[in-house]
């Protein structure tokens, strides 16, 4: 019998990819690849990459050059996914000729061939074409490879057919394909026959799904699927918060009190040049009405500093903004040209901030984010949280970890098995997490969970 080859997959980005990562490694396990947590002894390396900024980029090329070694000492085969691939294909395999294939977000279905091909014609493979909507596909998760998680994607669309001046996600993963409504709930329904109690509804701009029925229906089915307890979703485009999905959250108490809302900037001027399609009032209406349906509901936001043309005035405002509406967290980030953009394109045109300033600006608002979530975090300590334990402390083995319904990381001392709710005493808060005690056992999953590390997480977040 030929030994089992093994596989480690390198993930950079969002839980997008992070997602695309788990069908990866299920497409793989049909052909007897199994995951190894090391890339030095894998047989099959796979960078699974992110063009959303240009670092993860940067990061891409350089977790390349470490791998080259692998290549030579086992002849591994080497692969690039996701959207630089999807992007980049002709530079990737130009700048480094040890890559054997390039692959776009669509072609995960077609690793097994991909791979086959490579080891029988010992050829280089490159596979980005896109599918269009009525032959789009959508991987189905298979259950097996969540068996030690309680907490799961689902991924309910692809694309965006938004325009973002800024953003390559329209130029990588193409229009808007919505999975149906029907193939979402069976898959949901799978999960949680291996004790998954929470999952995260995904999609580059999910709440303008549209897969027979609105993006609002289809949380509130899924949280009518038995088992499950928790349902989240990421990421949103404000002008399609609706007055239907703000009413889910205050009818449905399973949706949990966390919503990511995308500012991106607080200058209408910079807004418009961004393409968001939104002015800041009516930004701010859409988030009181959200906060209204549903008080203490935690919300975060992304933000773009020192974007073309951005005056002291305009960053000034975005300052404002943050100040106002004490956002829980952000995240805040540079502006990196992105090609084929219009902002890319324009840049010259509109503007160039210098690097040192949007630095600068950058720790502006970092500094009153920190101050913003010290301010949520800190009267927590003393009360008791809702906690749905994930698993062992990543800082400390003997400890457990999860998450409150508000989306707040818990360490906290227990023993409550994986998947079971649990209340925590907060003893101590920092900005970014809670540590306690835990309490009593609310619920406990519907099946036992095992302590092993989950057969897809062979893979590193970059
Ligand atoms: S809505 Fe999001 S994914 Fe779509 S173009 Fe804008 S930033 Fe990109």
């Amino acid at each position: 019998m030929q030994p089992q080859k093994r596989y480690f997959i390198h993930t950079f980005g969002c839980q997008m990819n992070v997602n695309d990562t788990n069908r990866m490694g299920e497409a793989l396990a049909g052909m007897s690849y199994a995951p190894t947590p090391t890339a030095d002894n894998a047989d099959l390396i796979i960078l699974n990459t992110c063009s959303i900024r240009e670092k993860a980029e940067d990061k891409m090329l350089s977790a390349l050059g470490r791998y080259r070694q692998v290549k030579l000492q086992r002849g591994a085969l080497i692969g690039v996914g996701g959207c630089v691939a999807q992007q980049e294909k002709k530079k990737i395999l130009e700048k480094v000729p040890y890559v054997d294939f390039v692959f776009g977000p669509d072609a995960i279905g077609k690793l097994p061939d991909i791979v086959s091909r490579i080891e029988t014609e010992k050829v280089r493979v490159v596979e980005t074409a896109w599918v269009d909507s009525e032959n789009y596909v959508f991987p189905q998760a298979d259950p097996k490879t969540s068996v030690g998680r309680t907490t799961e994607f689902v991924t309910v669309m692809k694309g965006c057919d938004n325009v973002c001046s800024f953003c390559v996600v329209p130029h990588t993963r193409g229009r808007e394909v919505s999975r149906p409504f029907t193939d979402v709930l069976q898959e949901v329904a799978r999960l949680t026959t291996v004790g998954v109690r929470e999952v995260t509804l995904v999609g580059q701009n999910v709440n303008s799904y549209r897969g027979g029925i609105s993006f609002a229906q289809l949380l509130l089915r899924t949280a009518q699927v038995p088992n499950v307890e928790r349902v989240r979703f990421t990421t949103s485009h404000p002008h399609d918060l609706s007055d239907e999905l703000i009413e889910a959250f205050r009818v449905e108490p399973k949706i949990m009190p966390h919503f990511h809302l995308p500012v991106q900037s607080g200058s209408n001027e910079v807004l418009v040049k961004m393409k968001r399609d939104y002015t800041v009032a009516a930004y701010m209406e859409r988030l009181n009405k959200l906060r209204a349906a549903r008080p203490g509901i935690a919300v975060t936001t992304d933000i773009i500093v020192g974007f073309p043309g951005e005056t002291d005035e305009d960053f000034e405002k975005t300052y404002q903004l943050c100040a106002d509406v004490r956002f829980d967290g952000q995240f805040a980030f540079v502006y990196s040209p992105r090609p084929k953009t219009v902002a890319g394109l324009k840049e010259v045109e509109w503007g160039p901030v210098p690097h040192e300033v949007k630095v600068k600006r950058l720790e502006r608002l970092n500094a009153l984010q920190r101050q913003c979530s010290l301010e949520v975090m800190a009267p927590l300590v003393g009360q008791t949280v809702e906690v749905l334990v994930e698993g062992h402390s990543r800082t400390r083995e003997d400890r457990r970890f999860g998450r409150t319904p508000h989306n707040r990381v818990v360490n906290f001392d227990g023993d409550a098995p994986i998947g079971s709710l649990v209340e925590v005493q907060v003893e101590a808060a920092s900005q970014s997490a809670l540590s306690g005690r835990q309490l009593k056992t609310l619920s406990l999953p519907n099946v036992v969970i095992p302590e092993v590390a989950p057969v897809a997480e062979s893979c590193v977040v970059g």
